[in-house]
């Protein structure tokens, strides 16, 4: 495939507004892409407009190695605040603008041309390429949780995610990450009269002071040798509506990132004990909802994945993250898979305004994809 292809490719797809819904257009657009080169593959429906893709290349017995990016994009907010308008992928001085461009459509369209590019010039290798084009990994990654579900991540020994992490960095092991709520239902009253009501901001505060102690002591016994320890974080709270009224109901959010050690029933089951004690002295009410849930994905530093791209480019450090991706839903599976998080872009440039690409950068990771591959599967 020519260079001017590819741009135009990477182009297409970021121009497609996937702002946390609609990635079946891409997953259209992709799979008609994959025809044209002979490469079939298959619409997965999570639900309406959103779907995710899958298509596979075999050659020989060999093991299978998952190749995946998510195709939704987090909100632009302020539109007018962008340079270059954030779905024309416009090309400055060699770099690309657009919603997406770092995280992650140019991951994204390069593991697809890599697959292509491997089948177009009959490249050997010995084993399974799948590639998993995700929905809604930024807001629950549900298309990651789905595909597991329905047996698609079954089979993987390994997988790349081409989250952006640079050129300097590729990511063996990550936090697990568990979003949550916390809803207080207290009574209204007047201000003046407060042993009316039941203050429902105040069951929360009750409740927080005697979480992060519960926290402390469980997060501090379960440290892990390379993630650290696991650390939770109170970041959300809407409620009451009248200054001069006692608050009725007030919904506080959350997000624990975890480490193995404290796995995610450990951590909810402190969180439950924390509201039964809460509960259990007061007459008001506090109720858990679990928004997602996901597991600690252990990989060793030195696994096959990790290995390959070392070799691929020598500047690489591997290294954990305490950010989640769609390899925590992959992982269920059960089995240790071998994972990499490697893929272009400067990861701080993600979710900002200007988001940009150099457009080289997104060329020279087709290629190193592509080396990539064909050294895990020799
Ligand atoms: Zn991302």
């Amino acid at each position: 495939m020519n260079k001017e292809k590819k741009i135009e490719i990477l182009r297409d797809i970021l121009k497609i507004r996937t702002i946390n819904s609609n990635e079946e257009e891409v997953a259209i657009y992709l799979k008609e892409l994959l025809k044209e080169y002979g490469i079939e593959s298959e619409i997965v429906n999570y639900s309406p407009s959103r779907s995710s893709l899958v298509a596979d290349l075999k050659k020989g017995q060999g093991r299978t190695l998952g190749i995946s990016g998510h195709m939704d994009v987090v909100d632009i907010e302020d539109e007018n605040k962008w340079t270059y308008p954030p779905f024309a992928a416009e090309i400055v001085d060699g770099k690309i603008y657009a919603r997406g461009a770092v995280d992650m459509k140019a991951g994204l369209a390069a593991l697809v041309i890599a697959m292509i590019e491997i089948k177009e010039e009959d490249l050997d290798f010995n084993g399974k390429i799948r590639l998993l084009a995700t929905v809604g990994e930024e807001i629950g990654m549900y298309g990651s949780k789905d595909l597991y579900e329905k047996g698609y991540a079954d089979e993987l020994d390994g997988v790349l995610i081409a989250e952006p992490t640079s050129k300097k960095s590729a990511v063996y092991s990550q936090k697990g990450s568990i979003l949550y709520e916390i809803i207080a239902h207290g009574r209204a009253a007047h201000s003046s009269m407060p042993e009316e009501g039941i203050n429902a901001l105040e069951l929360l505060v009750d409740y927080i002071n005697l979480a992060n102690k519960e926290f402390g002591k469980i997060f501090s016994k379960g440290e892990n040798k390379v993630l650290g320890k696991s650390l939770n974080a109170h970041t959300v709270i809407n409620g009451g509506g009248q200054i001069n009224s006692i608050p009725e109901k007030v919904v506080m959010k959350a997000n624990a990132r975890i480490v193995p050690e404290v796995p995610g029933e450990v951590f909810l089951k402190t969180v439950n004990d924390c509201i039964e004690k809460i509960n259990s002295q007061s007459e008001g009410h506090l109720e858990l909802n679990v928004i997602q849930d996901l597991p600690a994905v252990e990989s060793a530093k030195d696994n096959d994945l990790i290995k390959a791209i070392e070799e691929v480019n020598k500047e690489v450090k591997a290294m954990p993250t305490t950010g989640a991706t769609d390899a925590a839903n992959f992982s269920r599976v059960g089995k240790k898979i071998d994972l990499a998080v490697y893929g272009p872009g400067e990861p701080r440039l993600a979710h900002t305004i200007d988001e940009n690409l150099p457009v080289d950068e997104y060329l020279e990771y087709i290629e190193a994809c592509k080396q990539i591959i064909l050294k895990y599967l020799k």
